[in-house]
């Protein structure tokens, strides 16, 4: 079994749509199951919607419109008039809507998940039939009723046994299967997601289930780089990485690879391809076990929007495991994602993430014990095996708020003018 992934840029239109069969067709179409994501920006769409829904009531039907129009534009090109995925899609933007005005729950993250999973059912929907209307048999599947998670809605932890005996009862060699990447589903049945991104990890989850030989994930670029070439320019494609090189990329926000994903691939020895949708018969990225980087570059990673937080002792004692476990208890309950951090003996630094709004009752909580400094949209910059004259270059003019180094990695925190 292969499993294969398909991200939002490679279902943004009806010509990528198109191009999904090619790809199939050039690679085979059995023993294989694919995970798409929501079609091109969906799923910011769909949260423009979340967003109506709790602030502005009288934008959640124009918010709902624009995302329906935009599937229809796509399947209007794709499929005859009169076809049955018209009435898919409407319905499953009815269910939507329907949700919406029934729903009493006043619960952010559960409406969050109950909404945003439209994107990931209505583009398996749309690219099953267009394989259906080209002669691939193929079978949809609903991920949410093989994918148990607790109810940690947006950013769900996997029941690993109760998943592994659905997919293995489910998916059985032979065919070619179609399901959604992101989405999940908890105890009561309710939809769970895995964070956004998610989508490489639900490629991971059934790789990892199905023992699969491999999985890939087709991506707008060439493979992994070692910069994101929106970034950086001269970027160099990483042939082979290891496991461990690769999560430590991911881990550290190279956006290519989500960095749930490796891990339980890791665990199995399944490689990870990395592959261009545009050149699928180029061999892009392999990732697996054995040499750590291939060729050996330096890799750069760049994760803009963090915030810095500096917090000292009101009075004048030392930041020890106790304050120091105090401070995680507490980025740990408002869901902050710690880049990095560092201590001396009266302060303690930490860049984190805000992915959950929660900056302002952590602040709060903070300031009742420490004298606290911080700063927003700081950028968190990640070099692996730079020389430090590659350092200076990119560094010249910047202003470094933090800085550290071990024998293969330099972090720094930098202020953006
Ligand atoms: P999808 O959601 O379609 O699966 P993403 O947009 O999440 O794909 O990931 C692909 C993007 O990741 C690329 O367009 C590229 O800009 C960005 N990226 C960031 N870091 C790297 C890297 N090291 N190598 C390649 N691409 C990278
Ligand atoms: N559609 C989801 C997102 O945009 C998941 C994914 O694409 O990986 O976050
Ligand atoms: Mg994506």
């Amino acid at each position: 079994m292969q499993v294969f992934k398909f991200g939002g840029a490679s279902v943004k239109d009806a010509d990528s749509v198109k191009n999904i069969a090619t790809v199939l067709k050039k690679t085979g179409f059995t023993n294989k199951l694919i995970v798409i994501s929501a079609m091109g920006k969906t799923t910011n769409a769909l949260e423009n919607v979340i967003h109506a829904y709790f602030n502005d009531s009288t934008k959640v039907t124009d918010t709902i419109e624009t995302c329906l129009d935009y599937h229809l534009d796509i399947i209007s090109i794709l499929f005859p008039k009169g076809h049955a995925i018209f009435e898919t899609v409407h319905t499953l933007f009815k269910q939507l809507g329907n949700f919406l005005e029934l729903n009493k729950s006043p619960n952010y993250d559960f409406v969050y998940d109950q909404v945003i999973c439209y994107g990931e059912l209505t583009s398996t929907h749309i690219v099953s039939a267009f394989l259906s209307e080209n002669n691939i048999k193929n079978q949809w599947i609903d991920a949410r009723e093989l994918i148990k998670t607790d109810a940690n809605y947006r950013d769900a932890h996997v029941d690993w046994e109760t998943t592994k005996k659905n997919i293995q009862d489910t998916i059985q060699k032979e065919g070619l299967f179609v399901t959604q990447g992101f989405v999940a589903s908890e105890g009561n049945n309710f939809t769970t997601t895995l964070g956004r991104e998610g989508s490489d990890y639900t490629g991971a989850i059934f790789a990892y289930c199905l023992n699969a030989e491999n999985l890939t994930i087709w991506k707008d670029v060439p493979g992994v780089l070692n910069g994101d070439p929106r970034v950086f320019k001269n970027t160099k494609l990483l042939k082979r990485i290891s496991y461990n090189e690769a999560i430590e990329m991911a881990f550290y926000g190279a956006s290519v690879i989500h960095p749930k994903t490796l891990q339980p691939l890791q665990r199995k020895e399944i490689p990870l391809y990395v592959k261009s949708f545009i050149t699928p018969e180029n061999p892009g990225t392999y990732i697996g076990k054995g040499i750590q980087l291939d060729p050996m570059v330096a890799c750069f990673i760049v994760k803009k929007n963090q915030i810095l937080i500096s917090l000292s002792s009101i009075d004048f004692s030392f930041i020890m495991e106790e304050n120091i476990s105090d401070i995680f208890n507490l980025l740990h309950i408002y869901k902050m994602k710690v880049t990095m951090m560092q201590n001396s003996a009266i302060s303690f630094s930490v860049c984190i993430e805000n992915k959950f709004n929660t900056l302002e009752p952590l602040l709060k909580k903070l300031r009742a014990t420490y004298k606290v400094r911080w700063n927003e949209g700081v950028t968190l910059l990640t070099a692996r095996h730079a020389s430090p004259n590659e350092m200076n270059l990119l560094l010249h003019g910047r202003k470094v708020l933090l800085k550290q180094e071990n024998r293969t990695v330099t972090q720094y925190v930098l202020k953006e003018e």
